[in-house]
């Protein structure tokens, strides 16, 4: 699974799964270049991500294809 790559490049969704809280939050490609911008990488959009459920900013899982 790759770690590193742009936003604008995702070529299916973009998942990211709270470690503390286990709650998922999935962006289609589109939603996530509107939300992050396209040249983002996934592992900055990781950094500025808070769960919406507990808060954690630090433990999410990352799971996409690019
Ligand atoms: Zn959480």
């Amino acid at each position: 699974m790759p770690q590193i790559d742009r936003i604008g490049r995702l070529k299916g969704p973009l998942r990211v799964t709270c470690g503390s809280c286990g709650r998922t939050h999935v962006w289609t490609p589109a939603q996530a270049v509107r939300a992050f911008g396209g040249e983002c990488t996934t592992v900055e959009a990781r950094r500025r991500l808070a769960c919406t459920g507990c808060g954690e900013r630090r433990s999410w899982k990352l799971n996409f294809s690019a």
